[in-house]
């Protein structure tokens, strides 16, 4: 693959982020000749991904892991030679529970356990019942996640059910979530089956068809890690990046028409960085928060090519308005005789009716044991705050830490007293997709397409959040980008 001289292009990615490792790598597949460069504001690489060591405690900053139900990162760890490394939950942990009017249910697995749990009531498990019946949807404009989960199944089960299971994944708010951009398999299924219980009933006939196990109505997957934390995997990706991966390199301005092609090559980029010489490149990719993202795309005012630099303002302004969740990771950690809990499952969410401030929490001794915490420690991974919530990070970690104690007692009826408490603060955690997501996007990308060619985003404002999401739009970018090269 080559440039528009006939040179290999010169690639530049902003974020080193797993959005921004995967793009570096997969490029380097495609095109081994490419001159790349990540350039990371950060001192270590990872973005989000963050595995931290504290007093013998192997701590997530950010996810704790990826669904093994889809294959990129499981195919990408083969690659990397991480393989062996692979540490999926363990079977003891499939147990998951959402706190309800005082208590804690088991989320049901198979219909009789659906007909047993005290979670819904009898009119509102009858409802659920009626999906195959429920209105269709309509086709004028995008759903929320609320508006499809209610017309399905009824306003219990959507507080119930789906509520916690969105502020689990998004941390956010199901009356400001695009169906089709945060579940895209969900809206599908409805599309192409016409309801949920009937697509469940058709793969399920299908699968066993083919002699595989039926379908279970729980979002499918297991949490897999690695052994030493989710951190192993952009740290294997730095090091085969190697010196193409500049650290402590913060991007500041962004002009388009700069000195990698002349002023006659209009693909041609500057980017300006916080110290150090600038880069010029063909390609540029913006691996980085939407928000960063229309903050550099706003400097390329100041270049030399008003056309792309207006394509670049109207890219600029739909970027911001992708809005993004704050919350609060605490790691609460106990002597495990102290804790007067068996732990027995992987944790629980407390949907946004309960008017908590906590949005769940991982048991994470019990979901890795003996990997995380030593095999004598209890540790409770606590997600606070989230769409429900403003001011909370701004309180201390002391504050933060009583409010979480405070939680959990009401939610599991712990009164010990943790041995460490760790406050990991994300002002800006996760990215929500709000109706008109989709169109947005595909806005986005036509600009860019269209009239600065050259340029394109990746990361998990647009196309999901999982790690798995990032890892298959970035493998999909980097062939995009290529094709964009003109060669
Ligand atoms: C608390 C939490 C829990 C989560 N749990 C899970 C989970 O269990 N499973 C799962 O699949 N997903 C989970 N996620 C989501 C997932 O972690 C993220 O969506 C994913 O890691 C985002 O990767 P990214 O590379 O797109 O962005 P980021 O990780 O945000 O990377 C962007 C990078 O760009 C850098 N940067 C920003 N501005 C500049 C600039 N101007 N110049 C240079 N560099 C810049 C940043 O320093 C950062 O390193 C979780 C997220 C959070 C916050």
């Amino acid at each position: 693959m080559t440039g528009r001289e006939g040179r290999a292009p010169a690639v530049a990615i902003v974020g080193g982020g797993i959005s921004g490792l995967v793009l570096a790598h997969e490029l380097l597949k495609l095109s081994p000749a490419a001159e790349i460069v990540v350039m990371e504001a950060d001192d270590r690489p990872g973005g989000k991904i963050d595995t931290r060591e504290i007093d013998g405690l192997r701590l997530e900053w950010g996810p704790n892991g990826f669904l093994d139900n889809k294959p990129a990162t499981i195919a990408l760890a083969q690659e990397l030679g991480l393989r062996q490394r692979l540490l999926p939950s363990d079977g003891a942990a499939r147990k998951r529970y959402v706190f309800s009017r005082g208590k804690l249910h088991r989320l049901p697995e198979s219909p009789g356990a659906f007909l047993k749990s005290g979670l819904l009531s009898w009119p509102a498990k009858l409802r659920v019942l009626m999906e195959p019946l429920a209105r269709r949807r309509p086709e004028d404009r995008d759903e929320t996640v609320e508006e499809f989960a209610r017309r399905r199944l009824g306003r219990q089960a959507a507080a119930r059910l789906i509520d916690p299971m969105v502020s689990g994944v998004f941390a956010g708010d199901p009356r400001a979530l695009s169906l089709a951009a945060a579940f895209p398999r969900i809206a599908e299924l409805e599309r192409q089956y016409g309801g949920l219980f009937k697509a469940l009933r058709r793969i399920s006939r299908e699968r066993r068809r083919e002699g595989g196990a039926a379908v279970s109505p729980q979002p499918g997957g297991r949490l897999t890690s690695f052994e030493d934390g989710l951190g192993e995997l952009p740290l294997s990706l730095a090091r085969a990046l190697g010196d193409r991966l500049r650290l402590g390199c913060r991007v500041t301005g962004l002009e388009c028409g700069g000195a990698a092609g002349g002023a006659s090559n209009p693909r041609a980029f500057r980017l300006r960085c916080a110290e150090g010489p600038p880069v010029d490149a063909d390609l540029v990719a913006l691996a980085i928060p939407a928000h960063e993202s229309a903050r550099l795309l706003a400097t390329s005012q100041n270049g030399s090519c008003p056309a792309e630099a207006r394509a670049a303002a109207e890219v600029a302004a739909l970027l911001e308005e992708i809005p993004y969740s704050p919350l609060a990771v605490v790691s609460l950690c106990y002597d495990r005789d102290s804790l007067g809990h068996d732990l027995d499952g992987f944790g629980f969410l407390i949907p946004r009716e309960e008017q908590r401030e906590l949005l769940g929490a991982l048991w994470t001794s019990s979901i890795f044991p003996g990997r995380r915490a030593p095999r004598d420690t209890a540790l409770l991974t606590c997600m606070v705050g989230g769409a429900r919530l403003g001011p909370l990070l701004e309180r201390d970690d002391e504050s933060l830490v009583a409010l979480t104690r405070e939680e959990i007692r009401h939610a599991m009826g712990i009164n010990a007293v943790p041995k460490r408490a760790v406050v990991f603060r994300h002002q800006q955690a996760i990215p929500s997709y709000p109706p008109g997501h989709p169109a947005r996007v595909a806005r986005m990308e036509q600009t860019l397409a269209k009239r600065l060619p050259g340029l394109v985003l990746v990361g998990n404002a647009y196309k999901g959040i999982g790690v798995n999401d990032c890892i298959i739009n970035s493998t999909a970018a980097a062939a995009g980008l290529l094709r964009r090269s003109g060669t």
